[in-house]
């Protein structure tokens, strides 16, 4: 609340700030737990979605033939699919990614509701957020 002398008002806790002349580039730290939520918890071989404790790296392009640990070549697998494609080649092996391994975009609020952080009154606009990705 903002106490005027005739008026209060009302002001948000959150402020969205959707335009700025000079937003910051900023990237998604690359750890293990943001490959997971990159990834939604699920093995990108066989579909499963499996608690973290449950999860693995795995190299696309295993490390011994020059795969490095990127974005771009990590994704969620379960222990046996891990062990299943060891360090192979995806077609040697016929186990591709459901999906191509990319960076994930920065948002603001990126992994913070998984971590169980944030505040109740932000799950409007979290909700609208998720709503807004869906219909793009
Ligand atoms: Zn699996």
């Amino acid at each position: 609340m903002i106490h005027g002398i005739r008026v209060m008002l009302r002001v948000p806790k959150i402020v969205v700030l959707a335009i700025y002349d000079k937003l910051p580039r900023l990237e998604v730290k690359f750890t293990r737990r943001n490959v997971f939520l990159r990834d939604h918890f699920t093995c990108q071989y066989c579909s499963k979605v499996l608690p973290e404790n449950q999860l693995n790296l795995d190299h696309v392009m295993p490390r011994d033939k020059g795969g490095r640990t990127t974005w771009e070549n990590i994704v969620t697998s379960c222990f046996r699919c891990n062990t299943r494609k060891a360090n192979k080649l995806s077609h040697e092996v016929n186990m591709h990614p459901l999906r191509k391994p990319v960076a994930p975009r920065w948002r603001p609020l990126y992994g913070l509701r998984e971590n169980g952080l944030g505040d109740e009154s932000w799950n409007h606009f979290l909700l609208a957020e998720k709503e807004a990705r869906k219909s793009a």
